[in-house]
């Protein structure tokens, strides 16, 4: 995906260095940076889904631009058999407020009271998720409570920011704009948020694996009317 130039546009490409006398070292295209977001417990609607990833890709456009890697972001609703992520990739799930996937990463029940009440997503890191070779993770979550698509997508963002950051809620709420503790639709995106996020869009952050197989098992035991889905 790196090296992300087809055939035909390498040979056009060649082709136009010929013309130009042929001194022109091929420079690959730069990739594009994907945030995966997945909603299987059908919290959102269809043109939610559209507005969140709008909203999310206006707010990542300029640490893309920053950060200087990749030549745009682009911002998938991922299928539910989609279980595999580029090594740089953000993912965050929607998942319903007493089911929470961090919790259950964490050793908890997902229905367990999370350590401050009343949140609206959270993220849980295990270890070291910063090399490939580990046991260690990070997995990102929003509750869907609210319908609101510029707060779910700077809520989303807030998460991103744990997620990439590696840092704790004492750490990373006292940088301000959409690090803060509390993130509601005007909080604004702050030159300094977009700087912290530049620093580290591109590297490592090893995504649970098995988080969607997880959510996925919960909504099925939901559904044919477990009375445990979520403990
Ligand atoms: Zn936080």
């Amino acid at each position: 995906m790196r090296q992300a130039y087809t055939s035909i546009e390498r040979r056009s490409f060649l082709g136009l260095c010929l013309l130009a006398g042929g001194d022109v070292i091929a420079q690959p295209i730069k990739p594009t940076y994907f945030i995966y977001l997945s909603d299987i417990f059908g919290l959102l609607s269809p043109p939610q889904y559209i507005g969140v990833a709008n909203e999310l890709k206006t707010l990542f456009d300029p640490i893309i631009r920053l950060n200087g890697r990749y030549s745009s972001v682009e911002v998938l609703w991922i299928p539910t058999n989609f279980l595999k992520y580029p090594l740089d990739s953000l993912a965050v799930h929607i998942t319903p407020p007493d089911c929470s996937i961090a919790n259950e990463a964490r050793g908890l029940r997902p229905s367990d009271p999370r350590d401050v009440l009343l949140t609206d997503g959270a993220t849980f890191i295990h270890n070291d998720p910063s090399k490939d070779n580990g046991d260690g993770f990070v997995v990102s979550e929003v509750f869907g409570s609210t319908q609101d698509v510029t707060a779910l997508s700077r809520l989303i963002f807030h998460e991103g920011m744990h997620n990439k950051l590696l840092m704790s809620s004492a750490q990373l709420h006292p940088l301000g704009g959409l690090a803060s503790a509390s993130i509601g639709p005007g909080t604004l995106l702050t030159p300094g948020n977009i700087q912290s996020m530049a620093a580290v869009l591109h590297l490592p952050r090893v995504q649970m694996k098995d988080a969607l197989a997880k959510i996925i098992d919960r909504r099925l035991r939901r559904d044919t009317g477990d009375p445990n889905w979520n403990l």
